[in-house]
């Protein structure tokens, strides 16, 4: 007898027959002898019609009330998973973050998680009950009000759920049958990896491959607990994200075990920049005061003549007129010329922790871009990623020329979207 939480995704939960699916296989998994806690996410593409409903009333809602209506999702689901569960004949009680003990910062929109304090779940554990508990939220420790984590971070409240009530595994189950070597909406020739180590999938959540929540992925390296990912329209064993890849496992010999790509970053560039210490520095403290996080930045060398420089950094799409606004605002001090923003690029990166060992990777990919007609602008790496910058229209045939390149194509298509519309 084991404790196992399940996490399912809005895709998985859809509608009210995805519902009672997902129930039947919830009461099989207790039947088996387990105790379950179930994380569930909303139904469908209910938070991206909630985030259009709330901007038909306000360009720039607050993050106190946006957060109070997008938990509402996930409460929608929670109650009406337990009440299919309860039709089969086994108790199941929901409870919204707070109610679960999902404690976090107050940072409305991307709040983190500082402890969770799962007594209310133990307690219906211990009392032979199913939990049910509504995924991406939680409550502020400071101000009390209802937070939500970041889109995506029902993958979150399912590992920190599973840490705090030291779980044998957390089960996270998608519309596809676990992770692959890129996304198959874009990569039909994907492969489904065996293992994942928590370095290569930190990089790739980080780098736009939306299957797992970065910060889950954090969390799960921190208490060292093994995350399945796997479909929930089918019984396939899925893809294990461990410590390291087992002896003989599938990674042994790739050099590239995933490529990821991004459509949600721009790019903005500085213009005429004095090349003088300090102006970089008082740019970005600028950037940095206003919480924005950048990614990628590049400074060229400056010109002999004239001693000015170009900067260019990303930085995501929803940030950029913010951004936009604050370099405004130094232009003057600064002495820059103009500011360039551009929304239409892509970001693609090849993570791989063979690359570590394996000369002649970026030769292979930039050969691999070159042939496929796709242009480099930005360049970034890490000890086991690389990542680019391209034109937003280049990135889909740039990610399948890259998965060719390295050999990644499989023979056979096993690459299967059971849901989800990929919104
Ligand atoms: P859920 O609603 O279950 O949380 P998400 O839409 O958040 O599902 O994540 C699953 C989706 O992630 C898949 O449908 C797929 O399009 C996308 N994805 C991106 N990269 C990968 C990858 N490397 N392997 C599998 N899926 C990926
Ligand atoms: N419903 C939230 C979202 O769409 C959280 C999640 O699905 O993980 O982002
Ligand atoms: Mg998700």
């Amino acid at each position: 007898m084991g404790l196992i939480v399940q996490k399912y995704g809005g895709s998985s939960v859809a509608d009210a027959a995805g519902m009672k699916r997902v129930a039947a296989r919830i009461v099989a998994s207790k039947r088996a002898g387990n105790k379950v806690v179930v994380v569930v996410s909303a139904m469908g593409d209910t938070t991206d019609e909630l985030i259009d409903l709330a901007n038909q009333i306000t360009p720039i809602p607050t993050g106190r009330e946006l957060d109070m209506l997008l938990t509402a999702g996930e409460r929608i689901s929670m109650a009406l998973l337990a009440m299919a569960i309860s039709n089969l004949g086994h108790e199941a009680r929901s409870f919204t973050g707070s109610q679960a003990g999902v404690i976090t910062d107050s940072a409305h929109g991307r709040a983190r998680i500082i402890d969770v304090t799962p007594g209310r779940i133990q307690e219906a554990l211990d009392e032979g009950a199913i939990a049910i508990v509504a995924g991406f939220q939680g409550i502020s420790q400071d101000t009390k009000d209802v937070t939500t984590l970041g889109r995506g971070g029902s993958d979150t409240t399912a590992v920190a759920l599973a840490a705090a009530l030291e779980a044998d595994v957390c089960e996270i189950y998608t519309d596809v049958d676990g992770i692959f070597s890129a996304d198959p909406r874009v990569v039909p020739a994907a492969r489904k990896l065996k293992t994942v180590t928590y370095d290569e999938m930190l990089e790739l959540a980080a780098s736009g491959a939306k299957v797992l929540h970065l910060r889950c992925v954090e969390y799960a390296r921190r208490y060292d607990l093994p995350i399945h990912v796997r479909s929930s329209f089918t019984t396939n064993e899925g893809t294990w994200v461990v410590k390291d890849h087992p002896e003989g496992g599938n990674m042994e010999q790739a050099i590239i075990s995933g490529i990821a790509h991004d459509k949600t970053e721009a790019k903005i560039t500085i213009v005429g920049v004095p090349d003088r210490t300090g102006v970089a520095a008082r740019i970005f403290q600028a950037i940095a005061d206003a919480d924005i996080n950048i990614d990628m930045i590049v400074q060229n060398v400056s010109a002999a003549a004239t001693g000015l420089t170009d900067i260019s950094f990303t930085l995501p799409k929803a940030e950029g007129a913010n951004a936009s606004k604050i370099l405004q605002a130094i232009q003057g001090e600064v002495g820059f010329a103009s500011i360039q923003y551009d929304d239409q690029i892509g970001k693609l990166s090849l993570v791989g922790a063979g690359m570590r060992s394996h000369p002649g990777v970026t030769a292979t990919f930039f050969a691999a871009m070159s042939d496929a007609g796709v242009n480099i602008e930005m360049i970034s790496t890490s000890e086991i990623r690389i990542s680019i910058i391209c034109r937003e229209s280049d990135l889909d045939r740039g990610v399948k020329a890259a998965h060719t390149a390295f050999e990644l194509d499989a023979d056979q298509i096993e690459a299967v979207v059971y849901g989800g519309t990929g919104r």
